[in-house]
């Protein structure tokens, strides 16, 4: 059986509900074998996210149990610097993965700024991007946007496509980012529906994402922002 590794890089701060609907999306229209999640190394020059990567690493693999061939991956969380996708790319080439049976997805809004990415067009040679929309994102945007790379832009059923050939993906996801699940949680609202089951415990559990201004907090969450503080980020 030929191997079809979807890849999915974030900062998952948290990951929430969107990431696994866009990752699941993919993997039924591509059928693919296994799935790869690899949450993001934030260097301290960067706005940092609000959760240590620990928590973020946590929370992804609460999120993955249970999905058969899923897997959370450290490789970018275990480097020194920022991993720039082509790097991790080329890491996962020298571990044997061929370029043509990675499946490298993402939503439409962070596709719309592919030109700025670092080796930018070769990049698209790496792995097969996979482009599923988002709410507020069309895939007929992003055709709109990128004229030049409209040629390259195909069906995830096109078995034939050529190496740099773009999938579309038009899927529904939830309509949530990890901003606003912070911000919801800095409130003291709920997250349920938007975030796993147990990656909603696990924030609940560690006193993430609650914001310290609010009144009488202190008390209430026996322990208080681990987020950030277990890392040298607090
Ligand atoms: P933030 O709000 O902190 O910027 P985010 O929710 O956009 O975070 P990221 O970790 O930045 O999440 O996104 C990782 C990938 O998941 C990107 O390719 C992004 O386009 C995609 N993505 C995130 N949320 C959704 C969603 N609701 N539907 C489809 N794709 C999504």
């Amino acid at each position: 059986m030929t191997r079809r590794v979807g890849i999915l890089g974030g900062t998952f701060d948290p990951i929430h509900t969107g990431h696994l609907d866009l990752a699941a999306a993919a993997e039924r229209a591509l059928d693919l074998t296994a799935v790869l999640l690899i949450p993001a190394h934030v260097p301290p020059h960067r706005p940092l996210p609000e959760a240590s990567s620990f928590h973020r690493f946590a929370m992804a693999a609460l999120a993955v149990n249970g999905r058969p061939g899923w897997r959370v991956s450290d490789m970018e969380l275990l480097a020194s610097t920022r991993s720039f996708t082509s790097a991790t790319l080329d890491r996962l080439h020298g571990e044997g993965h061929h370029p043509d049976e990675l499946y490298f997805v993402i939503g439409a809004d962070a596709f719309s700024d592919i030109a700025s990415w670092k080796d930018y067009p070769h990049i698209l040679e790496k792995a097969r991007f996979t482009v599923v929309a988002r709410p507020g994102h069309t895939l007929a945007a992003i055709r709109s946007s990128l004229p030049a790379l409209a040629p390259r832009m195909t069906s995830a059923d096109d078995r034939h496509a050529a190496r740099g050939s773009i999938f579309l993906i038009d899927a529904a996801t939830t309509d949530v980012s990890a901003t606003a699940i912070r911000q919801r949680l800095g409130r003291g609202e709920d997250v349920q529906g938007l975030v796993p089951p147990p990656v909603r415990q696990h924030i609940a559990q560690h006193g993430l994402y609650v914001s310290m201004a609010r009144t009488g907090e202190a008390e209430i969450v026996p322990n208080p922002p681990a987020a950030g503080r277990l890392h040298g980020q607090g």
